[in-house]
């Protein structure tokens, strides 16, 4: 099956899972992971209306930044962000979805500050309590309140844009399997917009190939998706 055939089914699917929510596919934006993909997928990519482009590591995506500087893409860092690599990330990514450090954020925010620009970030939270996930941990709705004195801190920050929440449910081919996570994410979204009022708390990143559907169900914003469209 081409590119093009794949991003139909998905885009079909997407707004399908809005319907039965009761959301309309316009709320829903599709990122297209192109982390391993060689630049000719992107630029083709690109040309299909995939103007949304998701890359999980500062090496592989800046030379392919370099390569496609003429095309408007927007570039989301969607990966773990090492403190050394945020000035680069801050001067060149419209998006940073895996903000999960104070530390971090305040980085990016320096870095952002220094490039004359404001970052959008979303916050990145390990909601399914796997220990090999990054994000700060909030498997437990109990300790939420733990977690406000960062978040604080984050939305204070002069240059950075808070915009919402970021997770990865635990991978595995039983979508249903990921629900609960990505319920918890919305939870958490309404407990810090609540508490934390001077951030938007609009975009929910969540979803992945195998469990997008729910993701959209469950209110995702953006969705990462790689292997759905690539192969
Ligand atoms: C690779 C990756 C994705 C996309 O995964 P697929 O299963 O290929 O759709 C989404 N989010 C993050 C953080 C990733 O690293």
């Amino acid at each position: 099956m081409s590119l093009a055939e794949r991003l139909e089914q998905v885009r079909e699917r997407i707004a399908a899972a809005a319907k039965r929510a009761g959301r309309s596919p316009d709320d829903v934006r599709l990122v297209a992971v192109t982390k391993g993909q060689p630049i000719d997928v992107l630029r083709h990519a690109y040309e299909l209306g995939l103007t949304d482009v998701g890359e999980n590591r500062v090496e592989e995506a800046m030379p392919k930044l370099r390569a496609l500087a003429g095309i408007a893409c927007r570039w989301h860092m969607i990966g773990h962000v090492q403190s050394r690599k945020a000035r680069e990330v801050a001067q060149h990514f419209q998006m940073v979805h895996s903000v999960d450090s104070l530390r971090l954020a305040q980085r990016l925010g320096r870095a952002a500050g220094a490039a004359g620009r404001d970052l959008p970030v979303l916050l990145q939270f390990n909601v399914s309590g796997e220990a090999s996930k990054y994000g700060w941990p909030a498997a437990e709705p109990n300790k939420w309140n733990e977690l406000l004195d960062d978040v604080s801190q984050v939305c204070a920050l002069q240059h950075l844009r808070v915009r919402g929440l970021m997770t990865l449910a635990p991978l595995g081919p039983d979508s249903e399997a990921a629900r609960p996570t990505f319920q918890r994410l919305r939870r958490l979204r309404d407990f810090l917009a609540e508490r934390v009022p001077d951030a938007s708390w609009s975009d929910l990143s969540m979803g992945m190939s195998d469990d997008f559907e729910v993701a959209v169900e469950e209110g995702a914003s953006l969705v990462r998706i790689g292997r759905a469209l690539f192969g």
